[in-house]
């Protein structure tokens, strides 16, 4: 057994009883760099993951060494860079091309390329709304019966949207009942990519058998053929005699095909011949679904105001929803602090930030409250009890109650460390000064349209 397998072997317990997150936290970048008589040394990318392997996973290791490789008795560790070593054995988990800058993603790369597909996109492990129920259905069906009822199936929307989950899904679906049939995935970058390779090489018929002797084809994100005229000849080729010959072709996309620019109407027309389904953003409750679906699966408990500040606050696709738990997830492999509002909000920061819709934080409020009142956001928290700073510390937890609807609780450990009568007392004092006195009111009508237009 090579080393690389032998890796893969000793992680394979341990993947299946740690969250994915998890798991590709501490073990990206790390392998097998030199096995001896009954020792093997182990490379780890910095000492930070050394620490965490060697006291948490160690025993484990060392005891499925003892059933794959007996000989072996001892594990060192190695601390450095081995992305060069670990590659020349082939990758063992790689960043997603895909994601997002702020996200920790990392999925499995098989070396094998038969294997295309990402056995974590399932249908089982993909949220219905309505945002996407045609498209799942469609997809659904198109498993079922490949080949006959919508060929091609197109699925397009924006990014991150679930187009490639998918696709995988209808694949793995099929491959699940029936492991012989050639199900083949690529993006039409690597189609393009592979086809002037192809053409280099002189090895064009290795190409055409390579993507027409399949069972099924599926081109993610067709759009990037777009103005590549040899690429879109070949692929009008390939689409027809797969297609004459009953298999099934998923096509994704970020548009529709006729708004696909510099591509040839004869495409155009083709791929609209079976089914179009898209994918839309999700409403809230499908980010909610989504989120309590991937936290159990992680095996995080989140009070339901941290759900919803999650759901209410990142919007745009669920990608950035899974690169919002990701970093939840570091964080709670990291610290034994709970995972409160506040701490959460903090996390998450320079997601919610980013998103166009205003994003209000407790911390946020305080500080414009504070700055109104010309104190600071310490003074807020301390303990002080002098009047010019009970003032704006009651009128900020009064508008992050009003505006945030965040649990008393939750306000005080804010408003540094308080207890949650204390915040009640408070939130009651301005609420009833509000309706008696017209100055507070404006006051507080100027620090909202500070916090969300300023
Ligand atoms: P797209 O291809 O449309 O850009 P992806 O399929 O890559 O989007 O989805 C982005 C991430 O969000 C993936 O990790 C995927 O598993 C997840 N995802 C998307 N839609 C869903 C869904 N409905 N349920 C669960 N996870 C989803
Ligand atoms: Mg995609």
């Amino acid at each position: 057994m090579d080393n690389q397998k032998l890796w893969q072997a000793m992680l394979g317990s341990l993947e299946i009883n740690l969250s994915k997150g998890n798991f590709v936290t501490w073990f990206k970048n790390t392998g097998i760099i030199e096995k001896g008589g009954d020792y093997i040394i182990v490379g780890v990318p910095s000492t930070f993951a050394h620490e965490w392997i060697k006291n948490k996973f160690h025993n484990h290791l060392l005891k499925s060494l003892k059933t794959i490789a007996p000989e072996v008795r001892e594990i060192r560790y190695h601390i450095g860079n081995l992305k060069p070593q670990i590659e020349k054995q082939g990758t063992l988990l790689q960043q997603s091309e895909a994601t997002s800058k702020n996200t920790v993603v990392y999925k499995a790369v098989e070396s094998s390329t038969n294997v295309s597909l990402n056995k974590q996109y399932t249908f089982e492990t993909f949220v219905i709304g309505k945002n996407n129920e045609l498209a799942h259905a469609a997809s659904l069906a198109v498993s079922k019966t490949p080949g006959s009822l919508y060929n091609p199936l197109f699925i397009y929307g924006g990014v991150g949207l679930g187009k490639t989950h998918l696709v995988h899904a209808v694949g793995n679906k099929l491959l699940a009942s029936n492991p012989r049939l050639r199900i083949l995935y690529a993006t039409s970058e690597k189609f393009t990519n592979d086809f002037i390779t192809a053409i280099q090489q002189k090895k064009l018929e290795d190409f055409k058998k390579h993507y027409r002797q399949v069972d099924m084809l599926l081109i993610d994100d067709v759009q990037f053929i777009a103005g590549k005229e040899q690429t879109q000849e070949e692929f009008f080729h390939t689409f027809n005699e797969l297609r004459d010959r009953g298999k099934q072709i998923i096509l994704t996309s970020d548009r529709l095909p006729k708004d696909i620019p510099a591509i040839e109407q004869r495409l155009i027309s083709r791929f609209e011949w079976g089914m179009i389904a898209d994918v839309g953003a999700p409403s809230f409750e499908t980010r909610i679904a989504i989120l309590k679906t991937k936290l159990a699966k992680a095996g995080i408990i989140l009070e339901d105001e941290v759900v919803n500040f999650i759901a209410e606050n990142v919007v745009n696709n669920i990608r950035e929803l899974e690169g919002a738990l990701n970093k939840i997830l570091v964080y709670k492999n990291m610290s034994q602090d709970p995972l409160t509002l506040v701490k959460v909000q903090e996390l998450l920061e320079s997601l919610t930030n980013n998103n166009k819709r205003k994003s209000v934080t407790i911390k946020k409020i305080a500080e414009n409250v504070a700055g109104f009142y010309s104190v600071t956001l310490e003074d807020l928290l301390k303990q002080s009890r002098k009047k010019e700073f009970v003032k704006p510390r009651q009128a900020a937890m009064y508008l992050v109650r009003k505006e945030l609807n965040s649990s008393f609780p939750t306000i005080g450990e804010f408003f540094g460390g308080r207890d949650h009568t204390t915040v009640m007392h408070g939130v009651e004092k301005v609420d009833k000064a509000v309706k008696s006195e017209d100055q507070i009111k404006k006051e507080l009508d100027l620090i909202l349209e500070r916090i969300y237009n300023g």
